[in-house]
């Protein structure tokens, strides 16, 4: 499976919560060596690409390093560097290369960055600037082999911009599984909402993604996009749901399963993971993008 990285990931990373070591750097060393995963540069996202779902006057300004401190401080990324508008364009270009590779392939690529669901149309929020998830929906449909995009978010935290994006969409299905009182304060209507109780823990929590898969097997997909954060973990900081390593590759184990048996392509997002210490966070992440990797080795 090919996944896509590049060290600039770990610019503007929040240094209160990623202090000592960031999860990029410390994943990157962990997966180099699996034979089954080629770690693979992205390149830049292009304007034309970001404007598939955001306002030209946003992006602009953006790119141009004219956004308002309070703009700024609304995305949360800090120290606030020149290298972050590097960054956010190889991170959407390394989602919109898994998009590309899984759609060739038939079978699951991914990105070791991105999953910026906070991100809306027109205002960035919560770490996020676009949203690669927005963007790579509707790239995928401008092929014509791709009708029906759906979009698993299982990332702790409501994948609020995205839904806002596609509200009313006709051919991109969002779903978000996420803890109900947390970020974000106010909450945006997805195709359907799971919001979860605090402290729920792995038993109750695969019960639900097992229903929710049932509910979906029918459903007519053409592709999937998996924001697979793995902030649901109980050591998370930014969490409150309480699943165990564990519980969290299970969860991602009844994705792949899924997606195997519907025979469509799958994008992984890598979405949140704030454990203290990082490194319980490194550790699903690793068994997440090494799943994969099992399962697109299967198709
Ligand atoms: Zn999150």
């Amino acid at each position: 499976m090919i996944l896509h990285y590049h060290p600039i990931y770990s610019e503007g990373l929040h240094p209160d919560v990623y202090f000592p070591r960031d999860r990029y750097r410390l994943l990157a060393d962990r997966l180099q060596e699996d034979a089954a995963l080629e770690l693979r540069s992205p390149r830049r996202a292009s304007r034309e690409e970001i404007l598939l779902a955001h306002d030209a006057e946003y992006v602009d300004r953006f790119l141009a390093g004219e956004l308002t401190e309070k703009e700024m401080r609304r995305i949360g990324l800090r120290p606030w560097t020149e290298a972050i508008i590097e960054r956010t364009l190889l991170l959407t270009g390394g989602s919109l290369m898994a998009l590309e590779e899984a759609l060739r392939t038939g079978g699951i690529s991914g990105n070791m960055a991105g999953g910026t669901h906070h991100a809306f149309r027109n205002e960035g929020s919560g770490y996020c600037i676009f949203n690669d998830l927005a963007i790579c929906a509707l790239s995928a449909l401008e092929r014509d082999e791709i009708g029906q995009v759906l979009i698993l978010d299982l990332d702790v935290h409501q994948g609020d911009g995205t839904a806002a994006i596609f509200q009313h969409h006709p051919m991109v299905h969002s779903v978000s599984m996420h803890a109900a009182k947390n970020f974000p304060a106010r909450k945006q209507q997805s195709d359907w909402d799971l919001p979860l109780p605090k402290g729920m823990g792995d038993r109750d929590y695969l019960n639900i993604l097992r229903q929710v898969l049932e509910d979906l097997e029918s459903r007519d997909v053409d592709l999937l996009l998996f924001q697979a954060g793995v902030d649901p973990l109980a050591e998370d900081h930014l969490g409150f749901l309480e699943l165990s390593r564990e519980g969290m590759d299970e969860r991602n184990q009844q994705v792949f399963a899924w997606a195997h048996r519907k025979g469509i392509p799958v994008v992984i997002f890598m979405g949140g993971g704030y454990a203290r210490p990082i490194e319980r966070s490194v550790e699903c992440f690793e068994d997440l993008f090494r799943a994969g990797a099992q399962w697109h080795a299967r198709r």
